[in-house]
């Protein structure tokens, strides 16, 4: 008997019309994800299943792929004779523990000479009888006993394993994440691709007042978010000159507003060159003076291109759990100063005025910044790390 990994979609099949699309995306993703192993992959609507002598590692991979709802293994054999059928389950589950038990079966090939429904029986009868104690449970059993009969081979499945769900990633377009080396960020990404969306990041730095620690910071933040995303294409963006500039010549009040339209600003040109069709990030609301709605409101009518906020309604204790999870809080928690926390003044305005944004924003030539800014920026190519190998580069 070969062991086989079945794959089930779930959530995916909601989406009826755009079914093959989706399928297509999460077949090429993982494709993508296993490169390098030997295996085989095939699919139809209901199920993919993956053939591979290195099932272990294909596991870890594919509880990481977004898309996926169940990871199982099963047994693939070709004695399709009733008998034998029923000598494999007993020999199959041998190992488990339960005190009831249920028989699905299935037929893929329905001339098959007996019904589901017979075999249902037959197997539930052998299974009852090899051991004490038992019972079988329709609703909600200890135990799944599946069976499919297809037209080669019999399939035998019995538990497993809980994927991440959400949908193939780039099924539902690009964003443009700006990626802070804080611990909200890198969250609102991952938020982002488990809603299909493949990102691409932008990082504002300020040398020599943000170090290279700083953005080596980010890079490995990245490369946590690229083990969902495949690989995450990260836009640096040289942020020294408009900072300096809206320092010197802006009213302290109204720094952190106007920086982080410029921000936006140069992120919507990035986004809209990147074909990516909406900006997200890390803010949430109330967090901080930049983060009251008055403040969000006026920060974001610099752009027309939407703006996602997937923490906007969540506890920093409720952020700070998915940051363990995904394994970027370690990273975040590192001491580098980021471009907003140097310049933040000691009190920001919590109610900043549009009108008066503008003005004080008419008195730097900031369209030219932001086009020296953003000619011939650095990208880098941040791809999935090795094991624990992010330590080397901080
Ligand atoms: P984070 O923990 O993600 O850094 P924060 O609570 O520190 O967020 P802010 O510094 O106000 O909040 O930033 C809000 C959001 O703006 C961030 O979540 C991030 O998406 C974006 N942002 C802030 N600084 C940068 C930067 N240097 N480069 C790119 N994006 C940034
Ligand atoms: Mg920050």
């Amino acid at each position: 008997m070969e062991k086989i990994i079945i794959i089930k979609y779930g959530e995916l099949t909601l989406k009826k019309k755009n079914k093959n699309f989706f399928l297509k995306t999460l077949k090429n993703n993982i494709e993508e994800a296993l490169k390098g192993i030997d295996y085989q992959i095939y699919y139809d609507f209901g199920r993919m299943f993956i053939e591979t002598s290195k099932l272990e590692k294909v596991i870890d991979i594919l509880k990481n792929i977004f898309g996926i709802y169940e990871i199982i293994i099963g047994y693939k054999d070709e004695e399709r004779e009733i008998a034998k059928i029923k000598d494999q389950v007993l020999y199959l589950i041998k190992d488990y523990e339960f005190s009831n038990f249920r028989v699905s079966t299935k037929r893929s090939d329905k001339t098959y000479p007996i019904t589901s429904m017979e075999i249902n029986k037959i197997v539930a009868t052998a299974i009852l009888k090899s051991r004490n104690n038992l019972k079988v449970q329709l609703n909600e059993p200890e135990f799944n006993v599946n069976i499919e009969i297809r037209k080669k081979e019999v399939l035998y499945y019995f538990d497993a394993i809980k994927g991440l769900g959400g949908y193939p990633v780039g099924t539902l377009g690009k964003g443009m994440l700006m990626l802070s080396g804080g611990i909200d960020s890198p969250v609102a990404g991952y938020m982002a691709i488990k809603r299909g969306v493949k990102i691409e990041a932008i990082y504002f730095e300020s040398p020599p007042h943000t170090s290279d620690q700083a953005k080596n910071k980010v890079i490995s933040l990245a490369k946590k978010l690229a083990v969902y995303n495949n690989t995450v294409k990260l836009h640096v963006i040289n942020f020294t000159k408009i900072q300096e500039e809206i320092l010197k010549n802006m009213p302290r009040d109204y720094l952190i507003t106007i920086m982080r339209r410029m921000m936006y600003r140069i992120s919507a040109i990035i986004a809209s060159r990147e074909k990516a069709l909406a900006i997200f990030n890390g803010e949430s609301i109330g967090q901080v003076a930049s983060q009251t709605l008055a403040s969000m409101k006026v920060i974001n009518e610099a752009i027309k291109l939407p703006v996602i906020r997937p923490l906007a309604c969540f506890d920093k204790t409720e952020i700070m759990e998915i940051a363990r999870k995904i394994g970027t809080y370690d990273i975040s928690i590192l001491p580098y100063e980021d471009c907003c926390t140097i310049f933040v003044p000691p009190h920001p305005v919590i109610n900043p005025r549009l009108d008066k944004t503008l003005e004080y924003e008419k008195l730097i030539p900031y369209e030219e910044y932001i086009y020296e800014a953003i000619k011939g920026h650095e990208v880098i190519k941040v791809g999935v790390e090795e094991e624990n190998n992010y330590q080397d580069i901080l």
